[in-house]
């Protein structure tokens, strides 16, 4: 039988306020309910103590608190910490745990498995089969957070979110946004946007939106300085080019100079890595408030690329230096458990077998009006 009961962990303070007023219920309550469930990890609305008792016995009746399943927790030698997390349907998603000397950085699914199908990612190679839901986007923080705990300070251990597990969180615009408005929110986890990154492959439209209604910080997953490149690396890029993509990240720091977008750039060895490369991304970023993340290729069972030695990696990042453009090389962390960028894989029950050639994956994205 089905639950008809409503999921509080869906609601964001918005949608808790309208759920009250439909009981009859001032808004404040969503404020106290916010604070029980994603501050206190509170599941349980007999517990709730002070809401009164006929209050409690109908959100008992008509609402649960109901979380994806840990089934799996691996911890790496670096400290870097993954979970297996189960959710309706028996699929499985991944969430990683990352410290570092100054912050505790938590990596976030927003579907499980993803369309875009980009040539180097695990997560594309085992299909998509659904959205999230905000429930099982913010219960990957909400687990993590209660897990993890404070420090002996008292301070949260997750101090910043990363939209970057599996993916593609603009693809599921609405939950995503809902489960950021939560993240955000004072009366649940008040993280500063500063410290909350979306990364995208380049859905220019919905970076577009985002920008309006919750602009946390941008990440964009470049990998390539030219449309013939980007194009083989990341299918999507045929639907919005480089020149639409770099319009979007232009409007989106537009008119905030406290904003910059964060590039990501995978080091391929042979494919992407090469000073002429650098030189070309140079280019293509000039005048654009812009970081640069050096990605080196974390390799998977049947990935068909090879990492480009340090070496490379070193001189492409002074090349990029030289030009002006603030690059860091980011560290390699969890692959012993398989936990690093692009690894996540989980468990998908394709549904829509993924072998869908790259025209029809071009043919199901919505039009961008950008697009000739
Ligand atoms: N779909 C979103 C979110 C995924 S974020 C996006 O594309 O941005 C994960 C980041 O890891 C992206 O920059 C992705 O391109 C990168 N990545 C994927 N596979 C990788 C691999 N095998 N090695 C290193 N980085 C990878």
């Amino acid at each position: 039988m089905t639950d008809s009961r409503t999921n509080l962990l869906n609601l964001d303070r918005a949608g808790l306020d309208a759920f009250f007023t439909c009981l009859g219920e001032k808004p404040f309550r969503a404020r106290q309910v916010l604070r029980w469930i994603h501050q206190r990890f509170v599941t349980d609305f007999s517990a709730m103590t002070d809401l009164n008792k006929s209050l409690r016995e109908r959100l008992t009746e008509s609402a649960v608190i109901s979380l994806p399943e840990i089934i799996q927790q691996h911890c790496s030698a670096d400290g870097t910490r993954k979970w297996l997390l189960r959710m309706h349907g028996n699929n499985c998603i991944e969430t990683v745990f990352i410290p570092e000397e100054d912050r505790g950085t938590l990596c976030i699914s927003s579907q499980v498995g993803c369309i875009l199908d980009c040539s180097f990612c695990a997560t594309g190679k085992q299909g998509f089969n659904r959205n999230l839901a905000v429930s099982e986007i913010i219960g990957q923080l909400w687990l993590a957070n209660k897990t993890l705990g404070r420090d002996p300070k008292g301070e949260r251990i997750i101090t910043n979110v990363v939209m970057m597990g599996m993916g593609e969180p603009l693809a599921n615009f609405n939950n995503v946004v809902t489960a950021m408005n939560l993240m955000l929110d004072d009366f649940s986890y008040g993280l500063s946007w500063r410290r909350v990154t979306l990364s995208t492959a380049g859905m220019v439209p919905a970076m577009d939106r985002l920008r309006a209604v919750c602009p946390v910080n941008l990440a964009v997953s470049l990998h390539a300085p030219t449309d013939k490149l980007r194009d083989e690396l990341v299918p999507l890029n045929k639907k919005y080019p480089l020149q639409d993509l770099l319009s979007a990240c232009r409007r989106y720091v537009a008119g905030d100079r406290r904003r910059a977008v964060t590039f990501e750039y995978v080091m391929l060895a042979g494919v992407n890595d090469s000073l002429p490369h650098a030189r070309a991304l140079l280019r293509l970023l000039r005048g654009l408030p812009a970081k640069v993340n050096l990605i080196p290729f974390n390799p998977f069972s049947g990935s068909v690329y090879r990492r480009s030695d340090a070496a490379t990696i070193d001189r492409f990042r002074e090349e990029l230096l030289r030009g002006g453009i603030m690059t860091v090389t980011r560290k390699t962390r969890g692959d012993d458990i398989a936990a690093a960028c692009g690894q996540l894989a989980g468990r998908v029950q394709d549904r829509t077998r993924r072998t869908m050639d790259r025209q029809r994956l071009v043919s199901v994205l919505p039009r961008s009006p950008l697009a000739s």
